[in-house]
């Protein structure tokens, strides 16, 4: 039996509530319907008469009841030794109660742990997330954003906070504490650092490295070589973008190539391959090497791209997008005596249709040079052990975070209310100036090239400094761009998540205008690749990122969940493993691609054997060829047929090549 009593409409009259089975905890009276409520009116310091409803009951009765019962009081302190001295009654307390519960004639119970901050006072969990639909509904015209309005309240536990944040009057900048989503913190990993002077090294090769400034190596480079790059051990290295990977490339392919065991650099974008190929060939034509490029134009689009011209391979060095090198292979090109091979962006291995290419690729080199050291290289991976044991690598792996990183979500409403948001963030960001003096800069992503621009000159007309940025971009402009943004003449860049890799843009703030990469949304992965640019160690205390997110919106029609969604699941899920996935048409467009290299069965069954993603053995696929008349099986002997080739050559999947045979 309970009593819950609190001051009534009138002076010395209380409303009880009465509720027959007792919890045992105060904390467990969530939503109780009370059985019977009655007025007490009180007299003399006693009870002088009680209405339940508009019927009299007896007071004497009532009494004996108060007695026995537990006696919980509301904002009724002044009672008390009525309860405790007048009734003898030893189980009295006092408790706080949601009003908006006891309005509906439900009895609800504070807590520390339960109660949520509203209008001054304190209401229940469940009023506050009526309170928000209500709210939603109201300023929306629908609760999709709800769920994660909800996260949001059970983070900070203040309704006001949380409607505020989806206020079209909200300034971010001067409520960084309603938008923080949480603090990073700062992660240091102490490696010795090793002079180029004491590297195992030529001479030659060291004089270049210091005419380029690199005297002392960076962390990651310095544990690599810890880790035997320099004997010629087959490592995986996983590092943050930017930190330094494709120099260690370099340093285990370089000497091998000066001693005419070439070096091939493989890396997944032609802009990538084209900035390399520029890189190397200044750098290490002094040591008499030659460079060659290689990104299959045929398959590239020429509009908008940069135009880059396959060179002969006959070179001490061969730098290329992976189907660059795959075409040569299929072409049954032989490369030559291949000392090195280096795989940057190995985690394109989980991509759906090149992470199984690149997966046949890896394989088929290594069985063709065995003695090669292999080298991957990649930005923050899932599962880097498991990777590494499968592909036959070393683990080197730095994970370092060089400053805190706070992150923030802002809620916006659409697309105008998003690029205000980000144009006073960013003018808020070049305002700023770190301890270290220097101006804070931010890095702005969008999902199209076209939307860089547009971003980019509505930032301009807004008074700041901003230039747009992709691979589409002449090169001599994007070189302009980056050397502006490092002198600290630019407030933003405006750039596109494809371009992430491989450029080197420290910013102080990140900011996400949206969550996708073209029509797709970004991986944990890439998020993580992307917001790792915020904050430069040696020029600001604290790097700043923020999500930009309109509920409920897509970029594309195949996209299932929503930006507000992906955005929460960014913040919360771990990094994605690297897991290679085949299907049947990419199993035979490898072990097609198998056959035009090696024609001995049992070679073929090896390298199928080496891939991370086969399903079958080689044999059961080249069955299916057989009818595909991509080859032509003698014995333990694989011919591939001119049709075959041809098809392989062409990346076709065979159900392609089917349809244009046929047409
Ligand atoms: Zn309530």
């Amino acid at each position: 039996m309970l009593f819950v009593v609190r001051p009534g409409r009138k002076k010395n009259e209380l409303e009880a509530f009465f509720i027959e089975n007792e919890p045992e905890k105060l904390s467990a009276m969530k939503n109780l319907k009370a059985d019977r409520i009655y007025r007490f009116i009180m007299r003399e310091g006693r009870l002088f008469k009680v209405l339940e409803g508009s019927q009299y009951r007896n007071p004497k009765e009532i009494e004996k009841l108060l007695r026995q019962a537990r006696i919980v009081l509301v904002n009724a302190d002044e009672w008390e030794e009525y309860f405790k001295v007048r009734l003898q009654n030893k189980r009295v307390e006092k408790a706080e109660l949601c009003r908006l519960c006891l309005l509906e004639g439900r009895v609800t119970v504070l807590t520390e742990g339960n109660r949520i901050k509203y209008h001054g006072e304190y209401i229940c969990e469940r009023c506050a997330e009526d309170e928000l639909k209500r709210e939603l509904r109201f300023r929306f015209k629908s609760i999709a954003m709800f769920d994660q309005a909800k996260k949001l309240l059970d983070r900070f536990r203040d309704l006001d906070k949380v409607l505020y944040a989806f206020d079209p009057r909200f300034d971010p900048t001067k409520n960084p504490e309603i938008t923080r989503w949480d603090e990073l913190k700062a992660k240091h990993v102490r490696v010795e650092k090793l002079r180029v002077d004491e590297l195992n090294l030529p001479g030659k090769f060291k004089s270049v490295l210091k005419a380029e400034g690199v005297n002392e190596l960076l962390p990651v480079q310095s544990l690599a070589v810890k880790n035997g790059l320099l004997d010629g051990e087959s490592l995986l290295v996983v590092s943050a973008t930017a930190s330094g990977k494709t120099l260690i490339g370099e340093l285990a392919g370089v000497p091998k190539a000066m001693k005419g065991r070439k070096m091939l650099f493989l890396v997944p974008l032609v802009a990538l391959a084209n900035q390399k190929y520029d890189d190397f060939k200044r750098r290490y034509s002094k040591l008499g090497l030659r460079v060659a490029i290689r990104v299959g134009m045929s398959r590239i689009k020429t509009r908008d791209e940069l135009v880059v011209v396959d060179t002969g391979i006959d070179a001490d060095i061969i730098v290329g997008t992976y189907e660059g090198i795959d075409y040569l292979l299929r072409a049954g090109r032989k490369i030559g005596n291949v000392g090195t091979i280096v795989i940057d962006e190995i985690h394109t291995l989980d991509d759906e249709e090149r992470g199984p290419r690149l997966d046949g690729l890896i394989a088929r080199l290594r069985e063709l040079y065995p003695h090669a050291q292999f080298i991957g290289l990649s930005a923050t991976i899932g599962n880097p052990e498991e990777l590494a044991k499968e592909l036959g690598l070393k683990l080197v792996l730095y994970d370092e975070r060089p400053v805190d990183l706070e992150r923030h979500i802002i809620i916006a409403r659409n697309e105008s209310e998003k690029w205000r948001h980000i144009a006073v963030l960013c003018r808020a960001e070049a305002s700023r100036k770190s301890l270290q003096g220097y101006k804070g800069q931010t890095i702005v992503f969008t999902f199209s090239r076209k939307r860089t621009h547009e971003l980019a000159a509505y930032l301009t007309s807004k008074g700041l400094k901003a230039k747009p940025y992709h691979s589409g971009l002449p090169y001599k402009q994007r070189k302009l761009t980056e050397m502006e943004f490092l002198a600290q003449r630019l407030d933003v860049v405006v750039t596109t998540a494809a371009l992430g890799a491989g450029v080197d843009f420290p910013a102080s703030q990140v900011i996400f205008e949206s969550l996708a990469m073209g029509n797709k949304w970004l991986t944990v992965r890439e998020f993580h690749q992307m917001l790792g640019r915020a904050g430069r160690p040696l020029y600001h205390e604290k790097g700043r990122v923020y999500l930009i997110v309109e509920p409920g919106r897509k970029y594309s029609a195949q996209m299932e969940s929503s930006e507000d969604e992906v955005a929460f699941k960014l913040l919360t899920s771990p990094i994605e493993p690297v897991i290679v996935e085949w299907s049947d048409e990419l199993e035979h467009d490898n072990v097609l691609a198998h056959s035009c290299v090696f024609n001995r069965l049992d070679v073929i069954e090896n390298v199928q054997a080496k891939c991370l993603g086969a399903n079958q053995s080689a044999e059961k696929v080249l069955e299916k060829l057989e009818e595909f008349d991509f080859v032509r099986i003698k014995g333990s002997i694989v011919d591939v047929t001119p049709y075959g080739r041809a098809v392989g050559m062409s990346f076709l999947l065979p159900k392609e090549a089917t349809f244009i045979r046929n047409n």
